[in-house]
């Protein structure tokens, strides 16, 4: 093992090199912080392919051998991840200097500065593109209606036992404060919070306050970016995170910009902190046509219905402090608006339900404000939620549908993979569902998928069709009469007539 780490470092060193912006003058140093921090005696002596390095696009070639040695020792993936990746970390240009390179080409073109710093983010392995490389993606397209992406999520890594047990046995350490705080950059990670040796973001200022720039790494689209406001705070949709919004898309006009929702249920998995998603993928819900354009109270704004599964509302216009306006009038009037007979109740002796995810971006100058309504009430018919995925579904999607799928990108459990092969060969020998559930007790749940692979259809287009299902069961105002009905009354009230 101590072999192949010695020459694991004068690898890296040369990648660091051709690839991490490692200069000649800082190798002896970082050479001499590699060996103490992989308790290496000495270097290398042998010889290393520089030109094979060199056209490496991840460093994933030089780490295997390494990873393999140590979990011959019995160390666990995120044991050893924290170890790599503080290697890696080591070699990673220090932060300032990530953020003056960032500033220099963002001068030059925005989209230079993110493609920087999502291709380091790959480079230095903070994204693992190798095992995100295994996620299943496939389109869902459907006769009528906009088509939905799926992506079987095969990327996070299961947790081992040793794992599980180790966080249940951990300090109360409060440090850092949550996955999305600042202090992440370079934590070494413990059991229960993940490595972040070798994170590097950059600062943005957004609403007149310090935000953070990084990228996922779990990269669910491409150049799936977070942003994270600089203080621990929880989520709140309002004029401030519009107004946030606004600004990223002004900085940075070829990517989408959203918000969560800032309920549960209806919202993403982290609400204790502040954060965006975004990036350079179109999701389905931006490339739907639009239904009716109306004009309302603010003069230069029109507000479109958009033709998607969820009650999706758009407002666009040129002027930014209008748009603002014209769009926050709209998320209050949803917050507070009541219909019991379509079951939207915004407010009762449990509290607040009704909220907006919002995705914003910019294209011809204009802004474009999407709104995607939610409501996150229950009741003892919907355990889970009126507006959630009905229980039924649950064998497919079970988490909060936040705002990635609410805009059409499902993001899936990796047992899918597995379940649906078991499912598919069930349906080959003509088994019963009770004949499958006896031999795969965990296919409970998944009669629907068998019936319909016995009628033919394949594993994929059944569960595109779930997601289209799941949509509907988000949407607030349903197709039907009564939720036309119900959608144009609430806009009448918010000043949007037909
Ligand atoms: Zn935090």
């Amino acid at each position: 093992m101590k072999e192949k780490l010695a020459k694991a470092i004068e690898e890296l060193l040369s990648y660091a090199r051709s690839h991490l912006y490692l200069r000649d003058e800082d190798v002896i140093y970082v050479r001499n912080l590699l060996l103490e921090e992989l308790k290496v005696e000495e270097p290398y002596k042998g010889e290393i392919d520089e030109k094979a390095i060199a056209a490496l696009k991840t460093p994933d070639a030089i780490l295997d051998p390494i990873r393999e040695g140590y979990a011959e020792e019995g160390l666990s993936v995120d044991e050893i991840d924290r170890i790599t990746d503080r290697a890696l970390g080591l070699l990673t240009p220090l932060p300032s200097e990530v953020i003056s390179t960032f500033d220099g080409l963002y001068k030059k073109n925005p989209e230079l500065s993110t493609t920087y710093l999502y291709n380091l983010s790959i480079e230095n392995d903070y994204i693992k593109k190798s095992r995100v490389d295994k996620n299943i993606l496939f389109d869902a397209k459907f006769e009528k209606g906009p088509m939905l992406e799926i992506s079987i999520n095969m990327s996070k890594p299961e947790k081992s036992n040793k794992d599980i047990a180790a966080a249940t046995k951990k300090a109360d350490v409060s440090y850092p404060r949550c996955l999305l705080c600042p202090e992440n950059e370079g934590y070494i990670g413990r059991p229960g919070h993940p490595s972040r040796g070798n994170l590097r973001f950059v600062p943005l200022t957004l609403g007149g306050k310090r935000w953070y720039l990084q990228f996922s790494p779990y990269v669910y689209y491409r150049e799936h970016c977070i942003v994270f406001l600089e203080d621990h705070v929880p989520m709140k949709v309002d004029g401030f995170s519009l107004a946030s919004l606004m600004d990223f898309a002004d900085l940075f006009p070829h990517y989408f910009i959203g918000s969560n929702s800032d309920l549960p249920i209806v919202g993403g998995s982290i609400l204790n902190h502040e954060h965006f998603q975004g990036g350079g993928h179109e999701l389905p819900l931006l490339k739907v046509p639009f239904l009716n354009t109306l004009k309302g109270p603010v003069d230069g704004v029109v507000l479109h219905e958009v033709d998607f599964y969820d009650t999706v509302l758009c407002l666009e216009g040129k002027d930014k402090a209008k748009v603002h306006e014209a769009a926050l009038k709209v998320i209050e009037a949803w917050a507070h608006y009541d219909n019991p007979s379509l079951n939207i109740v915004s407010h009762d002796e449990e509290g607040r339900h009704s909220t907006s995810t919002i995705i914003v971006r910019k294209k011809e100058g204009n802004y474009l404000i999407y709104l995607i309504l939610r409501n996150n009430r229950t009741d003892a018919e919907h355990p889970g939620g009126i507006f959630h995925a009905r229980e039924q579904f649950a064998h497919i999607k079970k988490e909060g549908i936040g705002l990635i799928e609410a805009a059409g990108l499902f993001i899936l459990p990796s047992r899918l993979k597995r379940q649906s092969k078991l499912v598919e060969e069930a349906a080959a020998s003509g088994l019963s569902y009770e004949e499958m559930v006896k031999k795969n007790p965990d296919l409970q749940g998944f009669a629907g998928m068998l019936s319909s692979l016995k009628h033919g259809l394949t594993a994929e287009k059944y569960i595109g069709g779930i997601c289209r299902l799941i949509l509907d069961d988000v949407s607030v105002f349903k197709k039907d009469e009564a939720g036309k009905k119900g959608l144009h009354a609430f806009l009448q009230g918010t000043g949007y007539g037909i």
